[in-house]
């Protein structure tokens, strides 16, 4: 089954403007297949208001740990180190300095039964994202499904329809669950995915959410998460993929390897907007995708 088939190299249009920047940001294409010990930043707090008082963005995200105990990966891909540390280092960061609002986090979100969680989601006014939004974008797919792909936030058109991964992006997307039996139609667990983003409002202008935004956001990944229960992680992006991992390098430095997740084990690999703009990396994505599928037909 070879990644041409289902995904033609051919250079494909320009993404829509309404595509995020942050979902077309330019990165590496140099593939690390060898994990690579990076330097460990400093864990720095970041103080977010929820009900009740401040508390930390790192205790907000303990309070919020998936009930499934943690999965062990299969043995031959190595797992990554964990990387504590800020989740937008200076390096990484391309948002515009602005002053960040903040409200209060709605209170027991890790214990919210899905119904609950999306309504609080929908009216959620815990960062000044809220005031740009026509509606929040939860997350689409299969509740006890086995594939959970994340995101980054919602462009223009998943702000306009409700949904995360639409438009040209979505139908790449489509087309590359499709070569690896997976869907995001109603389906099995087995086969119908979940689809989430990091943040879901959509941020002005489709800037990088900030960090303050990001913690804030997290305990809704984290319950949505916990409820699905899924086999693996599929990061998709790089915004994505340096806020869960809480890292700054690259994609192209953190893709080939298994990396955790609060206990699940998370893959790497590009965003469907990039790919669109990058046709010769989609033969990377493609050994992302192989490599996800490893790890969810090994995963008991
Ligand atoms: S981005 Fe997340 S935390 Fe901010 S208002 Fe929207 S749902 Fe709430």
């Amino acid at each position: 089954m070879g990644v041409q088939h289902f995904w033609p190299l051919q250079p494909e249009a320009e993404a829509p403007a309404s595509a995020a920047p942050h979902a077309a940001l330019p990165v590496s294409a140099v593939s690390v297949s060898v994990p690579v010990p990076v330097p460990v930043p400093v864990p720095v707090p970041v103080p977010v208001p929820a009900a009740g008082g401040l508390v930390s963005a790192s205790s907000a995200v303990a309070q919020a740990l998936p009930e499934r105990p943690a999965t062990s990966a299969p043995a031959r891909p190595p797992m990554a180190p964990a990387r504590p540390g800020g989740v937008n280092a200076p390096a990484a960061r391309t948002a515009t300095a602005a002053p960040v609002t903040l409200g209060a986090r709605p209170a027991g979100i890790e214990s919210m039964d899905w119904a609950t969680l999306r309504d609080t989601v929908s009216g959620c006014q815990a960062c000044g994202l809220c005031k740009g939004r026509r509606q929040t974008v939860f997350g689409v797919g299969h509740t006890r499904a086995r594939w959970m792909l994340v995101g980054e936030a919602p462009g223009e058109q998943e702000d306009r329809l409700g949904e995360p991964f639409v438009g040209r992006a979505g139908q790449l997307l489509d087309r590359m669950l499709t070569s690896v039996g997976l869907t995001r139609a109603e389906d099995e667990a087995e086969r119908q995915v979940y689809i989430a983003n990091v943040i879901k409002c959509r941020p002005p202008g489709n800037r990088n959410p900030l960090p303050e935004e990001v913690a804030q956001c997290e305990p809704y990944l984290l319950r949505q998460l916990a409820l699905v229960q899924p086999r693996l992680i599929l990061a998709m992006g790089r915004f994505a993929v340096q806020s869960l991992l809480k890292s700054s390098e690259p994609i192209g430095r953190l893709r080939g390897r298994v990396h955790d997740y609060h206990g699940v084990p998370l893959v790497v690999t590009y965003h469907p907007a990039y790919l669109l703009r990058n046709p010769a990396d989609k033969a990377l994505a493609w050994d992302d995708l192989c490599l996800a599928r490893e790890l969810a037909q090994s995963a008991p």
